[in-house]
């Protein structure tokens, strides 16, 4: 079984005027986060996470800031296209481990939803979804609130009918597992 580790790290300023969204959730605040695509802070460290274990760079990379595609896209149609990029390499998400720095709001009351809508779009279960918010005790540019940072850490594994495929190219449609590809 090939095993990867990806991690993504995102930051992004706090401006009025702004809606805020975390993990493809609206969350109801005086401000919101500033960007070219909706600026989910969450999601982008999440799609970093998912290239680096897949070797495709990051997201500025893949959806540059410059491309007026991207002006104002929601972060979860992103998420999206990563995804199939890991499924089309043959992987599939194991887990999601992500840590919230946000001074305010507090994320408490959102985590279970932000949690769900994850699993939702990744299409695993919740509870491989993990999704932690702390402040930055008042300390810093994110504990002014001037802004909302995110770590992300996926693990992804290859499919039973990729790694035969690689071995034996001439191999049947079903990996030993039976799994089919998809
Ligand atoms: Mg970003």
């Amino acid at each position: 079984m090939e095993s990867r580790i990806g991690l993504g790290y995102d930051i992004h300023r706090l401006q009025e005027g702004r809606k805020l969204y975390l993990g493809g959730v609206e969350i109801p605040y005086i401000k919101g986060l500033l960007g070219h695509s909706d600026a989910d802070v969450l999601i982008h460290a999440l799609c970093d996470a998912l290239l680096g274990a897949i070797g495709e760079g990051d997201i500025g990379e893949q959806f540059p800031d410059t491309d007026p595609k991207y002006h104002n896209i929601a972060s979860s149609n992103l998420l999206e296209i990563v995804l199939g990029w890991v499924r089309k390499k043959g992987f599939q998400v194991i887990n999601v481990d992500t840590i919230v720095i946000a001074q305010e709001p507090a994320l408490s009351p959102f985590k279970k939803h932000i949690q769900e809508n994850l699993a939702r779009i990744l299409k695993i279960e919740k509870d491989c979804v993990s999704v932690k918010a702390k402040t930055n005790e008042g300390l810093g540019e994110l504990g002014r609130k001037e802004a909302i940072a995110c770590y992300a850490v996926t693990l992804i594994k290859k499919e039973c009918f990729h790694i035969l495929l690689s071995r034996y190219p001439g191999s049947p449609e079903k990996g030993s597992c039976g799994q089919d590809f998809h």
